[in-house]
C-alpha cells in the first residue's frame, strides 16, 4: 500500500544516477490545473517513477500513475467516477530545443535547475489523460437520450405552444358565444 506522499521537487539527474524508484500519493485536491479542465476533485493520485538511464545515456523516467477522476456528464453535468490509468516514459531535457533530440518514444519533461516539480508533471500527466467527453450510460443519466434528438424537441415545442396559446382559448370563447 501507498500511504507516503510524493516529494514536490526532486533532483531527477541525481535520482536517474542512482536508478531510484520513487512511490507515492499526490492529493488531487492541489492541483489547479487540472480542476480548471476537469473541475474540482478529491482523493490521491498513486505514482510510481523509476529514474534511470538508458543505453544511449539518455536520462528517464519510467511512470504510472492511476487516479479516480469525477467527471461531469456531458448530457446532464452530474459528475461521474472515471477511473483513469497512464503509463508513461519521459526523457529529461534541460532546454526546451533539446526536446526535438528525444526519440518518439520519449515525452520531454523540463528539468530547470537540475530540479523537477513532480507535482506539475503528474498533473500534466493527468490532465493528458482525460477522456475528450463522458456520458453516463442512458438508465443512468439525469437527461433522457430522447430529449436529445432535436425533432423531437421542436414536435414537442409546438404541441405545447398550442395548449398553451392564450389567443387561441380566446378564439374557442368567442366561438362559442
Ligand atoms: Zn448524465
Amino acid at each position: 500500500m501507498l500511504t507516503s506522499r510524493l516529494p514536490d521537487r526532486v533532483e531527477p539527474y541525481k535520482l536517474a544516477a542512482r536508478r531510484e524508484r520513487l512511490e507515492g500519493r499526490v492529493a488531487l485536491s492541489g492541483l489547479s490545473r487540472l480542476a480548471e479542465e476537469a473541475g474540482p476533485q478529491s482523493g490521491d493520485c498513486r505514482v510510481v517513477l523509476e529514474f534511470g538511464i538508458d543505453a544511449q545515456g539518455r536520462r528517464e523516467i519510467h511512470g504510472s500513475l492511476e487516479a479516480s477522476l469525477m467527471l461531469a456528464c456531458r448530457r446532464c453535468l452530474v459528475p461521474i467516477e472515471h477511473p483513469v490509468k497512464s503509463d508513461f516514459l519521459l526523457g529529461m531535457v534541460a532546454d526546451e530545443a533539446l526536446a526535438g533530440e528525444l526519440p518518439a518514444s520519449h515525452e520531454p519533461v523540463l528539468v530547470e535547475n537540475e530540479q523537477l516539480n513532480l507535482l506539475t508533471l503528474v498533473e500534466d500527466e493527468l490532465i493528458l489523460s482525460l477522456p475528450q467527453v463522458i456520458y453516463h450510460d442512458e438508465a443512468d443519466c439525469l437527461v433522457p437520450a430522447e430529449q436529445l434528438v432535436s425533432k423531437a424537441d421542436e414536435a414537442e415545442e409546438d404541441e405545447a405552444a398550442s395548449d398553451d396559446n392564450p389567443f387561441a382559448v380566446l378564439r374557442t370563447l368567442k366561438d362559442k358565444q
